[in-house]
Parts: C-alpha cells; sequence; structure tokens
C-alpha cells in the first residue's frame, strides 16, 4: 500500500495561541491519536513562526481516523484555543486532500431595535464566527441554544450597533480572535480587536477561506467579510438600500457599492441592519414602473409579518431592485435629475442618497 504523507502549515492568530499549541507539542499530546494507532511524523517551527507539521499515514483511511481522532484528543486539552489551532490545520489539510465538507449555515440574530449580528456556523467543529455582535445577550442564547462556541469576531465597523457585545464576549472568551480594519484598530475604536485587516486579507474560519475587502464611505473603516458564497456588507449594502455616508464621500461610498456589486451574482448579502421594507418603498418611488421592486417589496412584507428576516437574498436581487447599484438606469438617472445636478454616475448616487435621508 502506498504511503499518504503531506504537509500542514499553520498559522496562528496571536503568538498566545501559538504558544499555547507549541507547548501542547513538547507535551506530546499532538501525537495522540484516538483510533488508527500513532500516526509518524515531525513537526517543526519555522523562522516566520509557522508551524509546519508534516505525517504519513498508511491509508487515506488512517488519516480520516487521524482527522476525527486527533480532533478529539486535542479538544480535550484546552477547547476554544486549541480547537482554533485544529481548524487552521484543517484549513490547510482540506487543500491538499480536497476533503468534503457540511455546507455553510449562517443563522441572523436580532439585536436591539432593528440590528443582525450573525452566527457563521461550523457544525462539525461546534464553533461559530459572530459577525457584528450588537449586544452579548441575544447573541450568547443563539450560541447556547445550538451548543456553539464562539472563536471569532468580525467587525464590519466600530459603531456602537456593531460592536457593542464585544466586551462581554472578549471577557468571558479570552483567547477570541476579533478582527476589524486596520483603521479602527489604529484609531482603537473596536473593543478588544486583536488584529487589523487590509483590503484583501485572508480571515480563516476552519477550512473557510474568507477575503476582507474595505469598503469606506459608511465609516472610513468600513470592512465586508466576502467569501463561500457569502458576504457580511455591515452598513455598506442593505437589502434594496445603502448606509448613510457618515465620514467618507459620496464618491467613495459610491466605489465601495460598485465592489460588492461586481461580486458573483449568486452571493448571498447578509447586512447590519433590517431596513428592507422602507428601502423598497423608497426604491418604489425612484422607479414607479418596476415590476421587480413591486415583487420584491410584497416578498418582504411578507417575510416580515412572519417576523422572518428579509436579509441574505442574492446579489442578484440587489443589482435588480437597489436604486444604490442602479446609477445607469434611466428611471433612476431621470429620479436624480429632478432633485439636481445628475450627470456623471457619482451625481446620481448622491442626488438618489439625498433623497433617501429625508424619505
Ligand atoms: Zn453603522
Ligand atoms: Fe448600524
Amino acid at each position: 500500500m502506498s504511503e499518504l504523507v503531506y504537509e500542514v502549515r499553520s498559522r496562528f492568530e496571536t503568538p498566545a495561541l501559538r504558544e499555547r499549541y507549541l507547548r501542547w507539542l513538547r507535551e506530546g499530546h499532538v501525537q495522540a491519536v484516538i483510533r488508527g494507532g500513532a500516526i509518524e511524523g515531525e513537526v517543526r517551527i519555522e523562522p516566520d513562526g509557522a508551524v509546519v507539521s508534516r505525517y504519513r499515514f498508511a491509508s487515506a483511511a488512517a488519516f480520516a481516523a487521524y482527522e476525527s481522532g486527533a480532533a478529539v484528543a486535542l479538544r480535550a486539552e484546552g477547547r476554544a484555543l486549541f480547537s482554533e489551532g485544529v481548524a487552521m490545520e484543517r484549513a490547510v489539510t482540506e487543500r491538499v486532500m480536497g476533503l468534503s465538507r457540511a455546507p455553510l449555515e449562517v443563522v441572523p440574530v436580532a439585536c436591539l431595535r432593528d440590528n443582525y449580528a450573525y452566527l457563521l456556523v461550523d457544525r462539525d467543529a461546534r464553533e461559530a464566527v459572530v459577525v457584528d455582535p450588537s449586544e452579548a445577550a441575544p447573541v450568547e442564547t443563539a450560541l447556547d441554544e445550538l451548543g456553539l462556541v464562539p472563536t471569532q469576531i468580525w467587525c464590519t465597523h466600530h459603531h456602537f450597533d456593531h460592536v457593542g457585545g464585544n466586551e462581554a464576549f472578549v471577557r468571558a472568551y479570552p483567547d477570541l480572535v476579533v478582527l476589524g480594519s486596520r483603521h479602527d484598530l489604529e484609531a482603537a475604536r473596536i473593543p478588544g480587536q486583536t488584529r487589523g485587516l487590509v483590503d484583501g486579507d485572508e480571515v480563516l474560519f476552519g477550512a473557510r477561506s474568507f477575503r476582507a475587502m474595505a469598503i469606506p464611505g459608511h465609516t472610513l473603516g468600513a470592512l465586508a467579510f466576502v467569501g463561500e458564497g457569502v458576504a457580511f456588507t455591515g452598513d455598506t449594502l442593505f437589502s434594496g438600500g445603502c448606509g448613510r455616508v457618515f465620514e467618507g464621500t459620496m464618491s467613495m461610498m459610491q466605489g465601495s457599492l460598485r465592489r460588492l456589486a461586481s461580486l458573483p451574482a449568486g452571493t448571498r448579502i447578509f447586512s447590519g441592519h433590517e431596513y428592507t421594507v422602507r428601502n423598497l418603498e423608497f426604491a418604489a418611488e425612484v422607479e414607479p414602473e418596476s415590476a421587480a421592486i413591486r415583487a420584491r417589496l410584497e416578498t418582504v412584507r411578507r417575510l416580515r409579518a412572519e417576523d422572518r428576516p428579509s436579509v441574505g437574498a442574492p446579489l442578484a436581487d440587489e443589482l435588480a431592485t437597489n436604486p444604490f447599484l442602479r446609477a445607469d438606469e434611466p428611471a433612476v438617472r431621470a429620479f436624480a435629475a429632478r432633485r439636481g445636478e445628475a450627470r456623471e454616475p457619482d451625481d446620481v448616487f448622491a442626488r438618489v442618497r439625498e433623497a433617501k435621508d429625508v424619505f
């Protein structure tokens, strides 16, 4: 039987996490395997701090045993931290081996008056990323109900209604990784933030890879987290609308929306607020002839009447109904022109945004 060899490069979000992992290595926990016998292998530390593990398995079955068994053994040591270490190994392993995995789950959690926090769920590891915890209590309840431990917080921007729960979570889980933009890290305005991201940075959740996208306008540090067919857009792109322009300029916001609009049309959009009905009522004023807007408004009103979230629709729906992504449409241009200077797409966007501000 031919031998199966693979190499794993693990990077750790924080030095503390790496230190803990190295200690476990020294103490021999990493060699532990529940089923399938001991694994042969070596572990070395690269100068850049990465941990490189090289393992040999007699068969794919032995590898599978390691995958499940090691996770159990390692997790017994120190749950959140070590499982994170394992998740990082898996991330690389998966790329090498092409293993199958459960579909991604996104669970909206209603917070405050009309905010959404989101849980990004890994059922196998029983772990979750919390996106924009507006407040701790409802998010904790949702985590408990699903039996999940949070390992990361991702913040789209620093506004209180998106980070209000950070402190309580960091207190409860001191090793939590808290991500936001580098801009917000330098301004020290996201509580507990551990890493500052710039446009294009990769963010891992277990085997899943996401990308930070800089989308300034609503705030200068605004970020989207994009990957695996979903995008968390904070207060920049809403279902049927967009956020107010507080720190940036109109053309900055327009550019950010254009970037989001160029994602694959199937990307599901998860935004920071439940504003969809009001947004589409406005959209219907901008484009009174649009059957797409009327149909979507009806669908969303029905969802809301049943107290169900309207978020998570594909980008294609936004492209068809969201006036802030439709500055090239004659009806939108005409609406803007009735309100002032509207020759360029940037002007069209600005006029529509101004009209929405007083809607
Ligand atoms: Zn905001
Ligand atoms: Fe907000």
